[in-house]
């Protein structure tokens, strides 16, 4: 069986982020898109033709956005040299793009052709519509994965409560049994 990604993101570029685990435990990490197959595994994943795109770019453009999201994330302003990055991505996705033949269709909604104008464009949607305070880092320490908190009260923690929210409890727990 191939690599079957957790889509717990909330957004697509999120999903893209995510393909590294542990991504602050130097020891831990694992990067999931290492391999080709891989990659075609993420993107029938997430309903996407692979078309030409190459590993390597895709990657780009995965680093490029957690830099920038990862900012976000810790309400921290992103560096000039990946803002511009970004800008890049979205320009270069607007010019692979092609016009609706429909009226109403706003930019960012064109039709992108090719997985890396996809991307592109879906990085714009994101910094554009989306509610970036929403835009949360897990709370677990060496975890790293980021994700929109669309809980109502905007309270989510954890990038899964399954797993990096479950462990957390099992540790408290084990405090709280050790210390009585
Ligand atoms: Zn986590």
């Amino acid at each position: 069986m191939g690599y079957q990604p957790e889509l717990i993101g909330g957004h697509l570029v999120v999903d893209l982020v995510n393909t590294v685990a542990w991504r602050l435990d130097d020891s831990r990490r694992i990067d999931r898109l290492v391999t080709s197959a891989e990659l075609s595994d993420w993107c029938a994943a997430v309903g996407l033709n692979r078309g030409t795109a190459s590993l390597q770019q895709i990657r780009e453009v995965r680093e490029t956005a957690y830099r920038v999201l990862r900012s976000l994330a810790r309400g921290e302003v992103p560096t000039a040299g990946d803002l511009e990055a970004v800008r890049r991505l979205v320009v270069e996705a607007l010019t692979a793009a092609e016009p609706p033949r429909v009226v109403g269709v706003r930019l960012l909604d064109w039709e992108a052709g090719g997985l890396v104008p996809t991307l592109g464009l879906a990085a714009g949607r994101l910094l554009e519509r989306e509610d970036l305070r929403r835009l949360r880092e897990c709370s677990d320490d060496d975890c790293g994965w980021l994700f929109m908190d669309r809980s109502k009260n905007g309270s989510r923690r954890w990038c899964s409560s399954a797993d990096c929210g479950n462990r957390a409890r099992a540790k408290r727990h084990y405090r709280k049994v050790r210390g009585s």
